[in-house]
């Protein structure tokens, strides 16, 4: 992706390169039933060479749509990455010119999360299956990891 490239030729001499783009979500190149990309991926860039390195800072916005874990409908939400950073060595940049969709492809892949709810994790059918969750050890009953299906084949209360 043209708007995503650097050359580490216009980055001599501690000059930077900054931008915030608002780009469509191709180039993330990831459309599965339960996981898909269809917003505008808004990102900021500041982009410098230290000594042998290419240090990208960025911080980026959008929107991920993605299957309940629980009712399994489909949902949009937000992701958002705060100022991360990536290096990557000049000796390995072919031709001087580094394609920073790259990065921002994995750092977006990195931060989702495969279990995820509606509804700001108050997912309507959560009632129907909150006896096959297991309460976490920190007590607030958000975790959906830890299934447990036979914990409650002692008739439970409710
Ligand atoms: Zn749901």
């Amino acid at each position: 992706m043209d708007e995503l490239k650097f050359y580490v030729d216009r980055l001599a001499e501690g000059k930077e390169e900054r931008l915030t783009l608002d780009l469509a979500p191709d180039f993330i190149s990831v459309s599965e039933e339960e996981l898909k990309f269809c917003d505008t991926v808004t990102v900021s860039l500041r982009v410098y060479v230290a000594s042998d390195d290419l240090i990208i800072h960025f911080s980026l916005e959008t929107q991920v749509t993605q299957a309940c874990a629980i009712c399994n409908e489909m949902f949009s939400h937000k992701l958002l990455i705060d100022d991360s950073c990536y290096t990557k060595s000049l000796s390995s940049i072919r031709g001087r010119v580094y394609d920073s969709s790259n990065c921002l492809r994995e750092a977006i892949l990195l931060e989702l999360s495969s279990v995820v709810e509606c509804c700001d994790g108050h997912c309507p059918e959560r009632k129907y299956v909150e006896k096959y969750l297991t309460l976490s050890g920190t007590g607030n009953g958000e975790e959906v990891d830890g299934v447990q299906p036979f914990k409650d084949l002692d008739f439970p209360l409710n």
